[in-house]
């Protein structure tokens, strides 16, 4: 495709696919087909070899998930794609390839709540040990690495607290050691936040959320350098075999083409959200990367085209009336994942991170009040009179 067409919003209908070369089909076919057959024993030889491009065996690649590959590498501007089963079958096969027994990752302060148990887990039978950092400064990153880093893992906006980091400055300092820098991009979207153009190496993300965007799928991605990535071809990705299945590619090659159009209606809805949200007395703190008196503001000018659809607030009261204010809900959900067209909302200290044990979750800045919205594409006024509703009951 030539300059004019690569741009983000052409690119996310026809990266990766040609429908000459597929007797014209528009939609990307569907595989589904577990191996492919050679025409001789001499040619399966040559395919096993890599002397001979081509399909062998559905784990090795598939033609459906190819193109879902390269649609998200030309999307987060990175070299290569791999599609995983799920955000965690592709945080755990990055992981896994960039550590050995004894190595160190540094974390974000604040990490989804399986990613944090794998990293207990690489910890209790690997020795692989981790640190969390605030990462407000690159003193305070320097002082944290040691020689055993081996990683820079973050998250930003954070999960559920919307803190953000700085990623080129994070680039930057991990630049100096030579240390690979891993985003998970999850609560962006390519849309939204490039990591690799400032700088990262690696961008991880779990496609369940928008870029599925239907609430149907459950998937992860990574995008990289090709180096890295043909690496985790053939070990992390073929070996383990968190693979994605042809299906569920369909299904986010589907869900990708809307994704600028859904992010930025998510985007409208929560910022007039917010602004209602945030009047409401029963609100005590409210966080919104979108917002302008955000302590992060600056950092979100300088890496995200907008805010986001996810908006966390603490309410006034106890654990008890956090729970009750989901239950008053009368067209929210209670649930969590995000991303989706319906509006979800979920209470992060007794579900996404639960498993985080009382101390670290305080450390994170998760409270017992804390609750986090995914604002969907429903009008947004109905939105903000089903919130408050809910808590004017309270
Ligand atoms: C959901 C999520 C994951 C895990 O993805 P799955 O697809 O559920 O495995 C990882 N990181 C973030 C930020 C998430 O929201």
């Amino acid at each position: 495709m030539g300059d004019k067409t690569n741009r983000f919003e052409t690119e996310v209908v026809h990266k990766g696919y040609d429908s000459k070369k597929m007797l014209g089909s528009l939609a990307v076919p569907l595989f589904q087909t577990s191996t492919y057959t050679f025409d001789t024993s001499e040619q399966g030889e040559r395919r096993f070899s890599g002397e001979e491009e081509g399909y062998v065996y559905s784990r090795l690649g598939n033609p459906t998930v190819t193109v879902l590959e390269e649609r998200i590498a030309a999307l987060e501007k990175a070299e290569r794609g791999l599609a995983f089963s799920s955000g965690m079958a592709a945080v755990s096969a990055v992981l896994v390839s960039l550590t050995k027994t004894g190595d160190h990752i540094l974390c974000s302060q604040g990490l989804y709540g399986c990613t944090f148990g794998l990293l207990t887990m690489l910890k209790e039978k690997y020795k692989i040990q981790h640190d969390f950092s605030a990462m407000e400064s690159k003193e305070q990153i320097r002082s944290q690495i040691r020689p055993e880093t081996v990683a820079v893992y973050v998250e930003t906006p954070i999960n559920p607290t919307m803190k953000l980091i700085d990623l080129q400055m994070v680039a930057e300092v991990a630049g100096e050691y030579d240390i690979p820098v891993i985003v998970d991009n999850t609560f962006s979207s390519p849309y939204l936040q490039r990591p690799l153009e400032l700088g990262c190496d690696v961008v991880v993300h779990s496609a369940t959320k928008y870029i599925g965007g239907h609430g149907d799928v459950i998937a992860g991605l990574v995008a990289g350098k090709k180096e890295f990535l043909d690496h985790m071809a053939m070990t992390t990705q073929k070996d383990m075999g968190g693979i994605l299945s042809p299906f569920d590619a369909w299904l986010l090659l589907r869900g990708l083409k809307t994704l600028p159009i859904r992010l930025d209606r998510h985007c409208d809805n929560a910022e007039k959200v917010f602004a209602s949200l945030k009047h409401h007395p029963k609100i005590r703190h409210i966080y919104y990367p979108g917002d302008e008196s955000h302590p992060y503001h600056r950092i979100k000018e300088k890496q995200m085209k907008r805010g986001g659809g996810l908006i966390s607030f603490e309410i006034e009261g106890t654990k008890e009336d956090a729970q009750q204010l989901l239950n008053h809900l009368e067209f929210i959900q209670i649930a969590v994942s995000l991303g989706d067209a319906e509006t979800l909302i979920q209470h992060p200290a007794t579900m996404t991170h639960a498993v985080v044990p009382e101390a670290s979750r305080k450390e994170m800045g998760i409270s017992d009040q804390l609750l986090r919205l995914s604002v969907g594409l429903e009008h947004w006024e109905d939105i903000w009179e089903d919130l408050e509703q809910a808590l004017n009951q309270l």
